[in-house]
């Protein structure tokens, strides 16, 4: 049935499966059987770490499968529901009825209605409250469901943190479940949930009840199911030089983001940006021992032929032994050079998200090019810079995140004007023409001086490059702070929609008339629905439900956004994106995501956000005493970090001056066995 679809729809190869690394697997009664999930292109999706390392994981498992599937296209959608076809597996087209398990991984508040459209393509009810025994299990993970309660309703489990162990132990879980319904035994989906609850990091929403006061306010989220712990904590992998994974990372047939070798280099971040979710719900710091990532780069560029690898983590350049490892990749790469290579072309040339390394011997190139997609400013002066000398490149990207130094303590995002002039000089120097800023506006305290000390960035940077080139470009791509759970920010009313338009004005006008900077910037109106889903409560269900079902998917996507099926939807709800977005949050009130866990002591939170209104910076706590977040002890878990030499730069080398910089260090005890 889809077969003959298929030729009819734009880009089929999105669809066919069949790409090196793909697998197909046997499923059977005794085993269960996962579809997992990205709600968004194939394009997207396909590079997903997260979702390959499971594909890999779970097929490994004696009693398990799985299959991959993506969000189809409108055209795509619209034959298969004309013609009645089902949301299917990319693997074997196998119908996702097929499965036990529709797993998503989310990154994004704007997939939750393709979230809803492919629950209910793939032929269950959307709600979870309405499924039958033989209905799909619904699942997620990923960065979103630190805050699931907008999406509750639609999932029957949410996991918190990394999924490599967890995964096999909900296998497990519902392994026998699975055995007993085959056999016809009188077991209930009540029972699946139960079991699953039981599996530490995973929260089951059915078994949950928030509860309000007279005025309607949120109290708390609390257990209604003996089997429902108090608390959910999230999952953490300690050692992740157990889980070299993918081993065979997926090569696909047609084009997707970022299409190179990925190999993680270190998961955690504890450089303390504010604004940062991701460095906050991740600590610990976990290294992967360099000689495993040496391995895997050289057995995954052997094994896909790709040139380039990518080292990714959140703060690349902070991974021990940074250096020796890049080199070592590109040495195995060299050969001789050709004597008519011209920048910007051929091997060696980055993807603009990251930085080219080329071979560092005279006569001598490297077919292989490293990208370091988090290259932070203060770290590539003084570090890996020296590893680049002969690499032929297109752009590299900076992100100073802030416009002025005040607002960086505001953020902790300690790097000074000089660290990013001093990054940019090297690299112009070094044969870039192109650079890339990224900042944010609406940031806490943010003034208009704040906003257009971007500008002024900008020109300073361009001023640099006339130094070594006739024409050298700036873009600034700008972006609206929305706040996260289990950050020190997510107190914070996020602007309204008109201050950060109006702030864009004010940058468009300020640069109006300068040469070789241009300016991009992020739709405020996303920005506002995104922060409306962010720190959302399970009333947004029905708004999730109402903009689906007004034809609203693929949000993400700028031509199919639309803002007003949005401010509609609320409105049919009652709901305000005053009270959502833009309100403050009071140290006392109840946040919907109080009963899941990110490892992180909400007072330290809340210090630290006091600490960000005082313009007060915090040091990086792997190389200074603890500050008692609450990541590591309350996992018995201590970084994990093959130097105890800090990396050059930031907050700890040559970033701002000690001097400059009120700091505030061990501002508690630090408990016994504290990282
Ligand atoms: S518990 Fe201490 S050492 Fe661990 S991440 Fe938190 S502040 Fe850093």
């Amino acid at each position: 049935m889809l077969e003959p679809i298929l030729p009819l729809v734009s880009k089929p190869a999105r669809y066919i499966g069949g790409e090196d690394g793909a697998q197909v697997p046997e499923h059977g009664p005794g085993r269960v059987a996962w579809l997992l999930a990205y709600p968004d292109t194939y394009e997207i999706g396909l590079p997903n770490q997260g979702l390959q390392i499971l594909y890999e994981i779970l097929n490994e498992r004696p009693d398990a499968v799985a299959e991959r599937t993506y969000a189809p296209w409108t055209d795509l959608e619209e034959r298969m529901r004309a013609e009645g076809v089902p949301l299917f597996s990319v693997d074997t087209h196998r119908p996702a009825a097929d499965f036990d398990v529709l797993a998503f991984n989310l990154s994004a508040e704007l997939t939750y209605t393709n979230l809803v459209g492919m629950i209910d393509l793939a032929g269950a009810p959307v709600r979870a409250a309405d499924r039958a025994i033989d209905d799909l299990l619904v699942g997620a993970g990923g960065h979103c469901t630190y805050n699931p309660e907008p999406i509750a309703a639609f999932l029957d489990f949410v996991v918190l943190g990394d999924g490599e162990e967890v995964a096999g132990e909900i296998s497990a879980a519902l392994a026998g479940w699975k055995a007993a319904r085959v056999a016809g035994d009188p077991v209930t989906r009540h029972d699946a949930l139960t079991a699953l609850a039981g599996v530490t990091g995973v929260y089951v929403p059915a078994l949950y009840q928030p509860v309000t006061d007279a005025e309607g306010r949120l109290v708390a989220t609390r257990p209604i199911d003996p089997a429902a712990p108090e608390l959910v904590e999230k999952r953490t992998v300690a050692d992740l030089g157990q889980w070299p994974y993918p081993r065979q990372q997926l090569v696909p047939l047609t084009e997707v983001v970022h299409d190179r070798l990925n190999v993680e280099v270190f998961r955690g971040c504890t450089r303390g940006c504010r604004f940062c979710q991701a460095g906050m719900i991740t600590r610990p710091v976990r290294e992967r021992p360099a000689e495993q990532v040496r391995t895997m780069v050289a057995e995954g560029l052997r094994r896909t032929g790709y040139d380039e690898v990518a080292l990714t983590s959140l703060s690349t350049a902070d991974f021990s032994g940074v250096e020796d490892v890049v080199g070592a990749i590109v040495r195995s790469g060299e050969r001789p050079a050709p004597a008519d290579e011209g920048e910007g072309q051929g091997p060696g040339s980055s993807l603009d998200c990251g930085a080219g390394l080329g071979g560092p011997g005279a006569g001598l190139a490297s077919d292989i090019s490293v990208s370091l997609p988090s290259l932070r400013v203060d770290a590539f002066t003084v570090g890996i810079a020296a590893e680049i000398q002969r690499a032929r490149r297109t752009g590299l990207t900076f992100a100073p995140e802030g416009g002025t130094w005040r607002m960086r303590q505001v953020i902790n995002k300690l790097i000074s004007d000089d660290d990013l002039y001093g990054a940019v000089e090297s690299a112009y120097s070094q044969g870039w023409r192109r650079m890339k800023l990224y900042f944010l506006v609406g940031l806490p305290t943010e003034t208009d001086e704040d906003t257009l000390g971007i500008a002024t960035l900008a020109r300073n940077v361009v001023e640099i490059g006339r130094r070594h080139h006739k024409n050298p470009s700036v873009t600034v791509s700008v972006g609206g702070f929305v706040p996260k759970p289990f950050t020190p920010f997510q107190w914070f009313g996020q602007n309204t929609r008109q201050e950060l338009e109006r702030k864009v004005g004010l940058l468009r006008d300020a640069l109006r008339r300068d040469r070789g900077v241009q300016l991009k910037w992020h739709d405020p109106r996303a920005t506002t629905v995104e922060g409306i889903m962010s720190r959302g409560d399970r009333r947004l269900a029905a708004v999730i439900e109402d903009v689906w079902r007004h034809g609203g998917t693929f949000q993400e996507w700028s031509e199919h956004f639309d803002l007003q099926l949005w401010l509609d939807a609320l409105e049919r709800q009652g709901l305000t994106v005053e009270e959502l977005a833009y309100r403050h949050r009071t140290e006392d009130e109840a946040l919907p995501w109080d009963h899941l866990s990110a490892g992180l002591h909400k007072d330290f939170l809340w210090q630290d956000w006091r600490d960000a209104l005082a313009e007060v910076g915090l040091e990086d706590c792997r190389w200074t005493p603890c500050y008692d977040c609450g990541a590591c002890t309350g996992y018995g878990i201590e970084h994990v970090v093959a130097s105890a030499v800090p990396p050059a730069g930031g907050s700890q080398g040559t970033g701002p001056s000690p001097a400059a910089v009120p700091v505030a260090l061990g501002r508690r005890p630090v408990p016994a066995g504290a990282g």
